[in-house]
């Protein structure tokens, strides 16, 4: 066992998350102490790899689970319209590195790709008529077109309309502001950026076992180094767990009443993956459909452009899955190891009220490649079976946690929820949804929680510098929404209303 140095700021998982805030942090104020432990050999291993998630920019431009139908018939476009505006915070972010030369080129993580939502059900095509008309009253989503015509679809995406039966009803929005973002080179961008600073240190092969709270509030860390097979100790004044599906084990260790009740549950997932480049030229958008019933919202299949790595790619899923690992490269007896006397019921519970989602995982783990290409087939009806290999995907850990009140009952949770000890010396993020598109909108979460004193200070000058829009409401200023919008699309080289 070794010591090392104290640190002002700790961030545990080298992924978007932590590469986002730890980036942030470094601009807001560059003379932090800032240290980053990754369990893996390199950044963006688990779920920000570029393969290991959708790469959408999630703007709720084609995802129809973010605009439910209410009782009356009517589209509530609220949530869409949050997860919108949360999209420009990355835009800005993103932006000014561009602009600041922290990142070279936008060519380098993010490319201008269609978002579509397309349907071939009566009863989903007139859902998208209505979810068209009301996203559209609102100026955030002008320029979204929607169309019944065959031949304007066959435009849009090429490759859902060929070989279809001419009789089939189809409907389809389509946004061309959408965009494709491979979150892993820009984690890797991020933290190539942060790490030039004499200030940040990255612990890469470092795996933190435990966390203790000291007498003054800071935060004990005890690192195994995979490498060397030994432990190593840390002290740190604020404790950032940014370590994805493995951030639940870390909130448990940690012991903060506040982490008491939460509990997670593991859903895998599989793609269909093609690297025939000019296939992929054939189909620039991405094109989202409508879930099965009882289907978690985050297995809306999708047939998507990718561009990973300069090359154009694409991509078709996911196909959900059962897996008691809460990270890829995890362990099988990780769901086991989280249970606790304060989260058991709330999971049982949740296992009893979500039977029809535990149906529909079961179903999908005994699909075959047969059922896997038959749901391409119904997206892409010509594809062919050599061109496609399976991907696995990145785990998601959804959020089980206490419903209010309730000691024993609990509640499946689909977002993002950040827990924060009393006195915000530490901060889990936990969930995946809708993700790493946020990431920027989270940080300013953290950021806003857990700093508010330096946020009233010299810190609120220079995030209006980073966040042009920080502190106003895009959803509610269509002057400003306008200029962002215009002033992002053109530093990241994507297209406009
Ligand atoms: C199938 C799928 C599709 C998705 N599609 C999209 C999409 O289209 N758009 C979108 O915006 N988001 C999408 N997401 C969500 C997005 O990928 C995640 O929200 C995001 O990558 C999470 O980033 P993170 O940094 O929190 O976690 P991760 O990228 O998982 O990083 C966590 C890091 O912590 C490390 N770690 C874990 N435990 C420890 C420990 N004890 N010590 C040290 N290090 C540790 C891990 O090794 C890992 O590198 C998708 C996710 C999945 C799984």
């Amino acid at each position: 066992m070794t010591n090392e140095s104290i640190w002002d700021i700790t961030l545990i998982g080298a992924g978007i998350m932590s590469a986002t805030l730890a980036t942030f942090l470094r601009e807001l104020d560059p003379d932090l102490r800032i240290a980053i432990f990754e369990a893996r050999h390199a950044p963006a291993e688990e779920s920000s790899d570029a393969w290991n998630n959708a790469g959408t920019g999630h703007a709720a431009l084609c995802e129809v689970n973010y605009t439910p139908e209410r009782k009356d018939g009517s589209i509530d476009i609220a949530q869409a319209l949050e997860i919108n505006v949360e999209f420009d915070i990355s835009r800005q972010f993103w932006s000014y590195l561009l602009q600041q030369g922290a990142i070279e080129s936008p060519d380098a993580f993010i490319h201008s790709v269609p978002h579509m939502t397309f349907v071939c059900v009566e009863d989903q095509i007139d859902f998208l008529r209505r979810r068209h008309a009301a996203l559209t009253s609102h100026f955030c989503y002008h320029g979204m077109q929607f169309s019944q015509d065959p031949g304007q679809i066959a435009e849009w995406a090429p490759l859902v309309m060929a070989g279809r039966n001419p009789q089939e009803q189809v409907a389809a929005t389509h946004m061309r502001t959408g965009s494709d973002v491979d979150y892993g080179a820009l984690t890797r961008l991020l933290l190539e950026h942060v790490g030039r600073d004499d200030g940040c240190k990255i612990h890469y092969d470092a795996t933190i076992t435990d966390l203790e709270r000291l007498s003054d509030n800071s935060w004990q860390l005890r690192a195994h180094d995979e490498a060397h097979s030994h432990y190593t100790e840390h002290r740190s004044r604020f404790v950032y767990i940014g370590a994805g599906g493995g951030a639940l084990p870390l909130l448990q260790k940690s012991g903060i009443p506040e982490g008491h009740g939460y509990a997670g549950f593991p859903v895998s997932g599989i793609w269909l993956r093609c690297e025939d480049d000019a296939l992929a030229r054939r189909h620039h958008a991405k094109v989202y459909g409508k879930a099965a019933v009882g289907a978690p919202p985050m297995s809306v299949p999708h047939l998507d452009h990718r561009v990973i790595d300069g090359r154009h790619a694409l991509l078709f899923g996911p196909f959900a899955g059962a897996s008691t690992r809460f990270l890829k490269h995890g362990s099988l007896l990780d769901l086991l190891g989280s249970i606790r006397w304060d989260n058991i019921g709330p999971m049982v519970s949740v296992a009893i009220d979500n039977l029809q989602l535990l149906e529909y995982l079961a179903g999908q783990v005994v699909q075959s490649e047969h059922h896997r290409f038959a749901a391409l087939r119904s997206f892409y009806p010509e594809a062919n079976h050599e061109d496609w290999v399976l991907q696995v995907a990145g785990q998601r850990v959804q959020i089980i946690e206490r419903a209010p009140g309730h000691k024993e009952k609990g509640v499946l949770k689909l977002g993002t929820e950040l827990v924060n000890a009393a006195d915000h010396s530490l901060v889990a993020m936990l969930g995946a949804s809708p993700g790493a598109s946020t990431a920027a909108y989270l940080a300013l979460e953290v950021l806003a929680s857990c700093f508010p004193e330096q946020l009233k200070g010299p810190w609120a000058e220079k995030l209006k510098q980073i966040i042009p829009s920080y502190g106003q409401s895009i959803a509610q200023d269509e002057n400003l929404c306008r200029q962002i919008r215009a002033s992002t699309a053109a530093v990241l080289g994507l297209e406009e209303t």
